[in-house]
């Protein structure tokens, strides 16, 4: 794997040269301001998917020279603002700019609360289609992941044209969730069987033995908390706890601004590296 920042002038790119790219819009936390909020762009041949739309991330796909009218393929990892702020955006974009719908691949009952809780209230009364106003399907092609599994916790499967994806569960909110199953909804991804990305999750050491200690994972893209343990994501003195070959290829991310200031205790404890904003991570 290599990591290659876009260049001064270099537009952001839906295709990739190489098998498989993720570029990261946003690597910070949700109240970041100097970072974007934690968001990732995958690439592979002509097909992407935008893993997580924030509030930021409209006007950072703007600025890396992405349209953000362009993106035809989206998953949502959980309902907080800054992974699904600006995908109001991507919504009234395709209907009333592109007058096309792009594709979002999701389970059926995180639509409901995605659509009941989130976006209804700004999409559903711009206009009657039938006498009725407009439901999620105006919007959005929907597409349905396959589900494989409840054990070891809810996974489900789908493909991006090339990109295979696997998603499931974690353990979000609320702090005093005692288990995945006990949490709101919110999920990771294994991307193209080499990549973990947990989105956002608190410490969760079954997480990683089950889907990001295998030989064949080659990178952990990890929620990271710095300067204090506690609340809804995993600190960097938790993750610092975990065997040193699964810390070698953890790249840590959903930080704070203020990173700079645990950049050596991250280093000594052995971690890959803070996940670097505006860059591809290419994998052969
Ligand atoms: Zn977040
Ligand atoms: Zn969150």
């Amino acid at each position: 794997m290599r990591i290659a920042p876009l260049a001064a002038g270099e537009k952001l790119s839906l295709s990739s040269p190489d098998k498989l790219r993720l570029f990261f819009i946003g690597t910070g936390s949700a109240f970041s301001k100097v970072l974007n909020q934690t968001n990732v762009l995958i690439v592979k041949g002509n097909d992407h998917l935008l893993v997580d739309c924030g509030t930021k991330t409209p006007q950072a796909l703007f600025t890396f020279g992405c349209p953000p009218g362009s993106i035809q393929n989206v998953f949502i990892t959980h309902t907080h603002a800054d992974h699904i702020g600006g995908i109001e955006e991507i919504c009234l974009v395709g209907r009333y700019v592109n007058k096309k719908k792009p594709a979002i691949y999701i389970p059926e009952y995180f639509e409901n609360i995605l659509w009941d809780y989130s976006l209804a209230g700004g999409c559903a009364y711009n206009e009657r289609s039938g006498g009725k106003f407009l439901g999620f399907g105006d919007f959005w092609d929907i597409r349905r992941p396959a589900r494989v599994s409840r054990k070891p916790r809810e996974t489900w499967e789908f493909n991006v044209g090339s990109i295979k994806l696997r998603i499931f569960r974690t353990k979000h909110i609320p702090d005093s969730a005692a288990s995945w199953e006990d949490s709101f909804p919110s999920f990771g991804l294994v991307i193209d069987e080499k990549i973990l990305f947990t989105g956002d999750t608190r410490f969760d050491a079954d997480l990683i033995r089950d889907y990001g200690a295998q030989k064949k994972i080659k990178a952990i893209f990890h929620d990271c908390q710095l300067f204090f343990t506690g609340g809804v994501h995993a600190s960097l003195d938790e993750l610092s706890t975990l065997p040193r070959e699964i810390k070698a290829k953890m790249f840590l991310m959903h930080y704070q601004d203020a990173w700079e200031k645990s950049a050596d205790a991250a280093k000594k404890a052995g971690f890959a590296g803070f996940t670097r904003q505006g860059a591809y991570y290419v994998f052969p």
